[in-house]
């Protein structure tokens, strides 16, 4: 089986310059590399059985120091492992400069994607050239939705904003990450009615571990077991061991009874761990 792990931060501790979000992340049970993000991720991604992992770029609020390039290093030294998504900030670079940067990362470097964007408006003008520039080249772009990192907004992570994007683009693909987590059934709601918009799992062990087989079980009764990828939001969440939960997971017979809630085969496991994913990346 391919597992693809759709949501990875590259970051090392002395990218975090911002104390909150570094408290944050320090929660996440010493995952937070000193250096060399790539060899950690490549660590915890063997453990799993993890073939491949998204390492997502930089976003203007996230209080790191990461860069395009840094990914694109990363990626280079193992390309049949990483996948780069490119990290945009249209509000203070204007659209020329995005555009150019969304450019150069996907013809040049052979990234896949834009992300993860957000805590701040996605909706505002400036936004625009990025949803264009994903539309024109077929790039999925991930955002952020649910609680942020302190240094972010939480008025613009809410997933009504999604609802909006996605009436504007219909041809956008979006994947929410963290199902919105705690906006879980308003999230679900957002991807019911777009067939465009996709849900990553990344985080929730991070937020609230036994959420997990209902969240999954409520995403098959709705109808979004081909848009519902594995993501782990490492450092928050270790990759391998996350891996291993999905695989091991069943809905405990007492909470099926309860919420009338259905089980979840291994069709739709095989479908979260990788094979949604390997349609929606090139
Ligand atoms: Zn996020």
């Amino acid at each position: 089986m391919t597992i693809i792990d759709v949501h990875v931060h590259p970051i090392a501790r002395p990218m975090v310059q911002d104390p909150r979000n570094l408290r944050l992340l320090e929660q996440g049970g010493g995952l937070l590399p000193e250096d060399a993000a790539g060899q950690t991720i490549l660590a915890r991604m063997d453990a799993g059985g993890i073939s491949r992992a998204c390492l997502l770029g930089p976003n203007p609020r996230d209080g790191t120091t990461l860069t395009n390039e840094q990914v694109h290093r990363m990626v280079a030294s193992a390309p049949e492992r990483f996948i780069g998504f490119v990290g945009v900030d249209p509000v203070g670079q204007g659209a020329d400069r995005t555009r150019a940067e969304m450019e150069r990362a996907v013809v040049e470097w052979g990234f896949q994607g834009v992300g993860e964007i957000g805590g701040e408006d996605l909706l505002a003008p400036a936004w625009e050239v990025v949803y264009a520039t994903c539309m024109e080249k077929q790039l999925p772009v991930l955002v952020h939705v649910g609680i942020p990192l302190p240094s972010m907004s939480l008025r613009h992570s809410h997933p009504f904003l999604l609802d909006e994007l996605a009436n504007r683009h219909r041809e956008l693909t979006i994947i929410a990450a963290h199902v919105g987590a705690p906006w879980i059934i308003e999230t679900l709601a957002v991807a019911v009615r777009h067939p465009n918009v996709y849900l990553d799992l990344s985080a929730l062990p991070a937020i609230r571990k036994e959420l997990l087989p209902v969240v999954l079980a409520l995403c098959s009764e709705q109808g979004l077991e081909d848009r519902v990828l594995f993501g782990s939001d490492f450092p928050v969440v270790d990759p391998g061991r996350y891996a291993q939960t999905i695989r091991d997971l069943r809905v405990p017979a007492a909470l099926r009874w309860a919420l009338r809630l259905p089980k979840i085969s291994a069709a739709f496991k095989a479908k979260v761990l990788g094979e949604n994913a390997m349609r929606l990346l090139r």
